[in-house]
């Protein structure tokens, strides 16, 4: 397909929409094969609004879906890869610890997920979590705490950036303030159409539509259908470490990133970006419309948060109130797995959409931008268990995969 048989000037082979971390890992996978790519956002890149942004996100192998560990053990590698080509780290490793009662299903299903994924990983007793960690963390008796290498605390901003930077330097076009408004196909040539308000139009061969919190908004104006993607309002909480504590919590005291299975799942990463604060936050937040957000935190988890602090980092956390909190956005699907799959219609394999990362997406950034790159060019994706994050799964069941447990991120409405 060239300007002789389209009439059209200029195709693209792959054209992205949204510069996240998927969009942009998706950018760096296609440049780097040789494909002329095209990556496009609505905002400035490395803007705020959306998920992709701010100062730390965590890595861990520890997933009750044993799927998703093995996506990570992918992923880790191409975090390195990546890292060893820009120069300079993004990612920074610690030990991960999981805690929570021992007959939790979804801390049990995590054990089970390591077993068979070859985890290095320990289970310790409510003794034993005090004892490894300086008694910074205490648990209840009946609960248990489950130690794994190869986890860490990713800058995503950072991160965001390096991938841009890789994709620019394979000879990818990069260009913000560019909202899609259609994608559409030239029937003539075959083309896939992407207009934007600005009132251009970008021909492509292919398309990844990566629009986080906005997929359906976007899907829906292109098809007319829904996509089962919720926009859900969180917010991140900095919480001040007593000075005698400080380096009992820092990165380099070898403090984890860690996660508190229950109801409300806490998760948290160790002092690393701000000195002497530490990160903890609920999985969770109040469903929102991605342009109309309150920017404040739901006070009813801000409640439940504090006294997890209090009661978990036995009074060497000022647990009172966070000294800083960020606003962010996740993107729900009912089964909190994600959305990669061909549009289908008119577009056939040529448009591929990514999306639904349910508040655990960051960490797989690089291995989704290789399965992505692999579907929209060559029309499949080996080495990842594609069948659980297909479109038609809503089809069979609207509330999608079935699990053995809960889900795990907490909601209100607003
Ligand atoms: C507070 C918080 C903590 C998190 N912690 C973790 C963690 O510890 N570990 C982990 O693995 N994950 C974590 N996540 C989840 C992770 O950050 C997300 O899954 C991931 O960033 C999603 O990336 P994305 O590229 O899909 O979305 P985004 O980063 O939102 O990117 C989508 C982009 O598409 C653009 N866009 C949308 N519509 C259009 C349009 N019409 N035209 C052009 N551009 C458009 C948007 O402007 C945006 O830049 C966390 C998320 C949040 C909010």
């Amino acid at each position: 397909m060239d300007s002789r048989t389209t009439g059209i000037e200029h195709v693209l082979d792959v054209i992205v929409v949204g510069g996240g971390i998927m969009g942009s890992c998706t950018a760096y996978q296609t440049s780097m094969r040789g494909y002329s790519t095209l990556l496009l956002d609505q905002f400035d890149f490395l803007h705020n609004r959306g998920s992709s942004h701010g100062e730390s996100r965590t890595i861990r192998v520890t997933y009750p879906e044993p799927y998703y560990s093995s996506m990570v053990l992918e992923s880790s590698k191409l975090w390195e890869e990546a890292q060893s080509q820009v120069g300079y780290r993004v990612l920074y490793p610690t030990n991960q610890l999981d805690i929570g009662k021992a007959n939790d299903r979804s801390l049990q299903a995590v054990i089970r997920s390591c077993q068979s994924n070859s985890v290095d990983f320990r289970v310790l007793d409510h003794n034993q979590v005090t004892q490894e960690f300086s008694g910074g963390v205490t648990v209840p008796e009946d609960w248990i705490g489950v130690v794994s290498r190869g986890a860490g605390v990713i800058k995503p901003t950072k991160a965001v950036c390096m991938f841009q930077t890789l994709a620019l330097l394979n000879g990818a076009i990069l260009k913000d303030n560019m909202k899609v408004v259609d994608i559409s196909r030239d029937m003539g040539s075959g083309c896939i159409v992407v207009s934007t308000a600005t009132g251009e139009k970008f021909y492509g061969r292919k398309c990844v539509v990566a629009a986080g919190a906005w997929m359906n908004k976007l899907v829906k104006a292109v098809t007319g259908r829904e996509v089962p993607i919720q926009p859900l309002e969180t917010t991140i909480c900095y919480w001040r470490i007593k000075e005698e504590y400080e380096r009992d919590f820092s990165i380099d005291g070898r403090f984890p990133s860690f996660a508190g299975y229950g109801s409300p799942y806490i998760y948290g990463t160790p002092s690393l970006e701000y000195p002497s604060l530490i990160k903890v936050g609920v999985h969770g937040g109040r469903f929102c419309d991605p342009d109309k957000r309150t920017w404040i935190p739901d006070p009813e988890l801000m409640d439940l948060l504090k006294l997890w602090v209090k009661e978990r980092f036995g009074g060497r956390v000022e647990h009172d109130r966070p000294v800083s909190s960020q606003s962010c956005m996740y993107s729900m699907t009912p089964d909190e797995d994600y959305v990669i799959d061909f549009l289908g219609g008119e577009f056939g394999k040529n448009v591929v959409i990514a999306g639904g990362f349910s508040g655990h997406g960051f960490k797989m950034g690089p291995v989704i931008g290789r399965v992505v790159a692999d579907l929209v060019l060559l029309g499949e994706a080996k080495g990842v268990e594609m069948e659980h994050f297909k479109l038609a799964r809503f089809d069979e069941n609207p509330k999608g995969n079935i699990k053995e447990f809960a889900v795990q991120v907490g909601t209100s409405k607003l």
